[in-house]
């Protein structure tokens, strides 16, 4: 853990091995902190933001060390990019692109971080001067997923430093990897000790504490809603702002007109890239009646042909799943699926092949015949499994796509652009794509409407909620008011 610039170990000496999914070795074993040590980075932070050095760092300077950071990135991307496969099972494809995304994220942020000079206002009195002025607010706990460790932190740290703030920072207890090298980072561009700590251990203590801690300002918390729940439970002693990103259960919608083939192609890149552990997975594919049977069948097909493996191994297509306790929860929602009447064809088990075996792997898994009332297709399985809906009109289309707790994200594949149009305004969610799948960058907002979340990251909105609003009031004549004489 780094604790007020010091690499320090948990008081209590307890560790924790740290697994590679593929084959279920330790590939490293670190520090597992707990409340006492989560108090001392608190008031760490506390101390950096309330009489250090970095309030005296203008914002063009914050903005250097950012660009910094997004440079020492693209140095260690190879050797980062290995960490993340070694402790998610994604593949190196995959976490070189987070990689890649995560210095831009560092760049976006450098290069915003001077841009917001405030606001002059026009007072109703002529004798004043009266302007917005945007402040850091102060100490951020920052509580990040497992699924994309570094990527999600970045999205935190690069506005959170930009504005200003001091922060502690917790990544998921499994996959802590990739945010410690970025600590190193950090050490290495010359932050101030204290303006960023990261504390290792599990969410129960370490991530209660930080959300509880009435010296903390701001709680980001990026997870599932059942740890999400308690982070704004917790929050509530003190009112510390909030920003959560939590869960969704994402519709594609195909309509017959749409480019069949790229639609095929993108229907199983919504879902079983990462082994559909991405919160904006499009798990749930809709299909028009027209093409529904050809569609399925070529989605089955091409499904068939992924090929799971070993994340270092270039041919792979699918990894493993992150844990044991998930892979019990990815098997549930499959016997679920079989219980509730939809029809399993393809998957649904654990593969076969003897080089698969140590690792926690399941094939990636279609249901046909499914309805917006069974749990798999309405709960987020967070694994390779995709639901088929079929649907014949457009506001039968859009109904079901709504029909969710959750509003993350959605797609419509379409040639009529008068209809996909239509079609994501009626879309309750917070990213909606036409005629693609997945893309994100810097300088769009992500986050969810209802269940999905609270709050947007990244794009200059995500700066936003890293700062506090100051109104200031000058009086340029000041005159005795007499009001009391
Ligand atoms: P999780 O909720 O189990 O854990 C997330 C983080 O919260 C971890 O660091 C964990 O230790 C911590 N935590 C757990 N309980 C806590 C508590 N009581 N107080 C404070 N912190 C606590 O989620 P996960 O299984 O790591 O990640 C998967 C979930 O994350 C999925 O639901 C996925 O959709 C969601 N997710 C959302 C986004 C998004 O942008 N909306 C992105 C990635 C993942």
């Amino acid at each position: 853990m780094h604790i007020n610039g010091e690499w320090v170990e948990a008081r209590s000496g307890e560790k924790r091995e740290i697994i590679n999914p593929f084959n279920q070795e330790v590939i490293a074993v670190v520090t597992e902190g707990n409340r006492a040590d989560t108090v001392e980075a608190i008031e760490a932070a506390r101390k950096a933001f309330d009489a250090g050095q970095w309030s005296k760092f203008t914002a063009a300077q914050r903005g250097s060390l950012l660009f910094k950071v997004a440079e020492e990135i693209r140095n260690d991307r190879e050797e980062l990019a290995k960490l993340e496969t070694l402790n998610t099972g994604k593949t190196l494809v995959e976490s070189l692109a987070d990689m890649d995304g995560i210095a831009d994220v560092f760049q976006y942020y450098a290069g915003l971080a001077d841009k917001d000079g405030g606001q002059m206002i026009e007072s109703p009195n002529p004798d004043s001067v009266s302007r917005v002025v945007r402040e850091p607010v102060g100490v951020c706990s920052q509580i990040t997923p497992w699924n994309y460790p570094l990527l999600q932190a970045s999205w935190k740290l690069a506005p959170a430093l930009a504005a200003g703030n001091t922060i502690v920072i917790k990544p998921s207890e499994i996959t802590p990897l990739t945010t410690i090298h970025m600590m190193k980072i950090f050490e290495r561009v010359g932050f101030p000790a204290g303006v960023i700590n990261i504390v290792l251990g599990p969410g129960a203590t370490v991530g209660q504490e930080m959300a509880e801690s009435h010296l903390v300002d701001l709680v980001s918390f990026t997870g599932g809603g059942v740890s999400g729940r308690k982070v704004m439970q917790a929050a509530a002693g003190n009112f510390k702002k909030i920003a959560l990103e939590l869960g969704g259960k994402n519709p594609n919608i195909v309509f017959a007109d749409a480019d069949f083939d790229t639609a095929v192609d993108y229907a199983l890149n919504a879902v079983f890239f990462h082994a559909g552990q991405v919160c904006s997975a499009g798990a749930r594919l809709l299909v028009q009646d027209d093409i529904h049977d050809k569609f399925v069948s070529a989605v089955i097909e091409q499904a068939k042909k992924i090929k799971l493996g070993d994340g270092m191994d270039e041919a792979t297509q699918m990894g493993p799943v992150i844990s044991k306790e998930h892979l019990a929860k990815v098997e549930h929602y499959i016997d679920l699926g079989k219980q509730e009447g939809a029809s399993l064809v393809l998957g649904g088990k654990r593969p076969t092949q003897e080089s698969l075996q140590k690792g926690l792997f399941i094939e990636p898994t279609i249901f046909t015949d499914c309805h917006g009332d069974m749990k798999v297709v309405q709960e987020e399985s967070f694994g390779p499994i995709m639901t088929i809906e079929r649907f014949s009109t457009e506001e039968e289309a859009v109904a079901l796509a709504n029909d969710t707790i959750y509003g993350l994200a959605g797609a419509v594949w379409t040639s009529d652009m008068n209809r996909a149009e239509r079609v994501v305004k009626a879309l309750r969610m917070g990213t909606t794509w036409i005629n693609d799948y997945h893309p994100y960058f810097p300088q769009a907002p992500w986050g969810g409407y209802k269940q999905s979340g609270i709050g947007r990251e990244l794009s200059h909105i995500g700066l936003e909620e890293y700062t506090e609003i100051k109104h200031i009031y000058t009086n340029t004549n000041p005159q005795p008011m007499r009001w009391f004489q």
